[in-house]
């Protein structure tokens, strides 16, 4: 037999506006449960406790009252600024509450279309498309501290370069052309990943040098297919190096570079699904696979939706409304 549900009577018996009021304490409570926070006040309370003042940086500022919008605001000593804990986060503007945030994260955290986005978060296209650039702007510079170590894995990838395709003068080249943006791809064996541009074409010593020297531990190794530019690298990194000729009938190439060839599966199969992004975004879409790679990685220990939405609140980024 069927339980019958105490609530339902209760539920039906509502009107619009009620029913709608019902819907948001339960999607506060859900967040709560899920997340460890319901509202942006308490995600601010949890995860931004003592918020340094975003126009001096004085990290001990005192709590004075509300602001207009009832959040808890806090005044700076030094320079009299006063904010509220979201002040500085890509968080500061935002109309909706964090249910709808948590929805729209998850989404992220499986690449959804922004169709898709949209629909299931309740909010119109073109904000879900500007809340995907505040979230690419909490990564921005994500890899730039990223070292890789041990046994590291590198390898390119090309992709065509849709500005140059279209345009009116361009002529088909046969081969590898200049007409291909190259992504240089780095991994080791911990499984973090260091993906970035690096050009146009086939890549000099000097650019996978400017791509990936700085992000590969001294005396690493590096394991890379061959290719001519290689070699420099793994000198000015002060490392050695295991080289495989890329041949996809070689089973030793395969199984040397099976980790670095997968990722570069996947990277390809990630930007598929944005087919309109412009050039200028690629780098942050870039990060952010990175950055979810490295969130799934370590999904088991932290789960994930919380971990970005922590994030969000954590990173003082500005969000450029230039996308
Ligand atoms: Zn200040």
């Amino acid at each position: 037999m069927v339980a019958t549900n105490p609530y339902r009577g209760m539920v039906s018996s509502l009107d619009y506006d009620e029913f709608d009021a019902l819907c948001a304490a339960v999607a506060e409570r859900r967040c709560r449960n899920l997340v460890g926070a319901g509202t942006l006040d308490e995600a601010a309370d949890l995860w931004r406790p003592r918020p340094a003042c975003p126009s001096c940086g004085f990290p001990d500022c005192a709590r004075d009252g509300r602001t207009p919008a009832g959040r808890r605001r806090w005044r700076c000593p030094i320079c009299g600024s006063a904010f509220s804990a979201l002040t500085g986060t890509v968080l500061e503007y935002s109309k909706k509450e964090l249910p709808v945030w948590e929805r729209f994260v998850t989404c992220m955290c499986y690449n959804a279309p922004i169709d898709l986005i949209a629909e299931v978060c309740e909010i119109r296209h073109k904000t879900a498309f500007e809340w995907r650039h505040r979230v690419f702007a909490t990564v921005d510079g994500y890899q730039d501290r990223l070292v890789l170590s041990g046994r590291v894995w590198i390898d390119e990838l090309y992709l065509t370069d849709t500005d140059i395709v279209r345009s009116a003068d361009f002529a088909q080249k046969r081969g590898l052309s200049k007409n291909k943006i190259c992504i240089a791809v780095a991994i080791d064996a911990f499984k973090n990943a260091v993906v970035v541009i690096c050009g146009h074409g086939k890549p000099s010593s000097k650019r996978i040098k400017d791509a990936l020297l700085s992000h590969i531990a001294p005396g690493s190794v590096i394991v890379h297919d061959m290719e001519r530019s290689h070699p420099a690298l793994v000198k000015a990194a002060r490392c050695t190096d295991e080289a495989y000729r890329a041949d996809l009938n070689d089973p030793a190439y395969l199984e040397a570079m099976q980790f670095v060839n997968s990722l570069c599966s996947w990277l390809r199969r990630y930007l598929f699904r944005f087919p309109g992004m412009k050039k200028g975004n690629l780098q942050s879409y870039l990060n952010w696979f990175v950055y979810l790679f490295r969130v799934r990685r370590d999904e088991e220990k932290w789960p994930k939706t919380a971990r970005v939405l922590r994030h969000l609140l954590m990173s003082d980024s500005c969000y450029r409304s230039s996308w």
